[in-house]
């Protein structure tokens, strides 16, 4: 295999040509000859300061080149070329492409069909780094979210991503492969994270990124069983190392478009993508007139990740539906029966083509989730059944579960 280096580039066909990302950039890597703006491969330095403010995601596409494209051959094309970075590289590299669609194939499985991205949500990039070649990122910080007292450990990890550029879109997970080996002496396998940072980073227009990490911890006959890939990541101190591989996930994706109303079901870490969707509404469209509504399970507000910052989000921003399984002296309550409870609203929002639903958390939410939306449209004369199919193929129900 040639030596490959990543070069930023701009697509024509879908910039605007407002060069707000000329106006931006701190290098003066970009510029425009009145029928193309470029991006000049010697001077960017990846810092993703034009990223965020590009209205239309032009901006945002990346190659592995063997040979950077110069100046005036983007000057003299009206589209991309192929991104030869998403070619497998070797033969693990392709198992591993295979590897993380299963798994997605798997994650995917409740919205009943094949997945399709939402019809204005940016274009992903997917398997710019393998595990021959990973990227190398550095822990920034590593914060329980959870109670101290809580049952469950969740963590927030920031990365910080130094000079490499790792373009991530709300919705997508990246891949860890624990260090070291298995008891037969193999690797480990790799395991699946969803970024919980929207794509101009976890502090804007930073190069990082963040996970939301559950310390899988069992109490088993023979002992005590910790998570190989979990525990090793909320055990990451400041300045640890990480290889990640990714970015995985074409169809888990957020509209970009502001009139799109955002039916969100989570328990746990499930809650990761809906962080990031919701702090990309926050930074770029807080006063967008489409809908964001949460529905959060945990067992106690203790246990419910991020709670106290959720709860600063503006009433105008997002409507907020925490329900919780064990608080002492309230009935238990589970995020199907509080979709149960705002049927009327629920079932409006389904009634629009603007409307998309995306449930995420432990597989066995999907049941209960399911059965809640069945019943909310029967008693509102629609028929789920087939709404569900129309939705999933015009990219507007989305299941990830684990
Ligand atoms: C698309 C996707 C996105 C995800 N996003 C997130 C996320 O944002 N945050 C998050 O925390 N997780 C996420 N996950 C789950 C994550 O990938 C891991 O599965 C999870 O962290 C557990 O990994 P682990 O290595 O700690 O546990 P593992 O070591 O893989 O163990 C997992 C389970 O396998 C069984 N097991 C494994 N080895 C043994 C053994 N030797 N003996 C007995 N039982 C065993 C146990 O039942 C255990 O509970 C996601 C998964 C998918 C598919």
């Amino acid at each position: 295999m040639p030596d490959l280096v990543r070069q930023h580039l701009i697509d024509p066909e879908i910039c605007i040509r407002c060069e707000t990302c000329a106006e931006m950039c701190t290098r003066d890597a970009i510029s425009y000859d009145g029928v193309n703006v470029v991006v000049d491969f010697n001077k960017c330095t990846y810092s993703m300061d034009c990223i965020a403010p590009c209205p239309t995601g032009a901006i945002d596409n990346w190659v592995m080149v063997e040979k950077p494209y110069s100046l005036e051959q983007q000057f003299d094309w009206d589209e991309l070329p192929a991104d030869v970075g998403a070619e497998p590289a070797d033969d693990e590299a392709e198992a591993m492409e295979d590897e993380v669609s299963k798994m997605l194939e798997v994650a995917h499985a409740g919205a009943g069909g094949a997945s399709r991205r939402p019809v204005t949500s940016s274009q992903p990039r997917v398997n710019l780094y393998t595990r021959a070649s990973p990227v190398v990122a550095e822990v920034q910080g590593n914060y329980r979210i959870t109670d101290a007292d809580a049952e469950s450990d969740v963590r927030h990890i920031i990365l910080d991503l130094g000079g490499n550029a790792l373009p991530v879109l709300e919705g997508q997970s990246l891949g860890v492969v624990p260090p070291g080996a298995d008891g037969q002496g193999r690797k480990h396998h790799m395991r699946l994270y969803s970024v919980c940072s929207p794509r101009d980073g976890e502090r804007p227009n930073h190069n990082n990124i963040a996970f939301t990490v559950k310390r899988v911890v069992e109490q088993r006959d023979d002992g005590v069983f910790r998570g190989i890939a979990s525990n090793y990541m909320c055990d990451l101190s400041r300045g640890d190392r990480i290889e990640l591989t990714g970015p995985y996930g074409n169809t888990f994706l957020m509209p970009d478009n502001p009139e799109a109303n955002i039916i969100m079901v989570c328990t746990g870490t499930g809650s990761a993508p809906f962080r990031a969707m919701t702090e990309r509404r926050r930074r770029t469209m807080p006063n967008a007139p489409g809908k964001l509504l949460l529905f959060f399970g945990a067992r106690t507000p203790g246990e419910l990740p991020y709670f106290g910052p959720l709860m600063k989000l503006p009433d105008s921003l997002i409507q907020r539906e925490l329900v919780f399984s064990r608080e002492p002296g309230r009935p238990k309550e589970y995020v199907q029966d509080r979709i149960h409870k705002c049927s009327d609203q629920v079932a409006a929002l389904l009634e629009s083509g603007q409307t998309h639903i995306y449930v995420c958390g432990l597989k066995g939410m999907e049941e209960g989730v399911e059965t809640a939306l069945e019943e909310v449209c029967s008693g509102h004369g629609l028929d789920w059944r087939a709404l569900r199919n129309v939705m999933r193929d015009e990219g507007r129900l989305h299941v990830e579960t684990y």
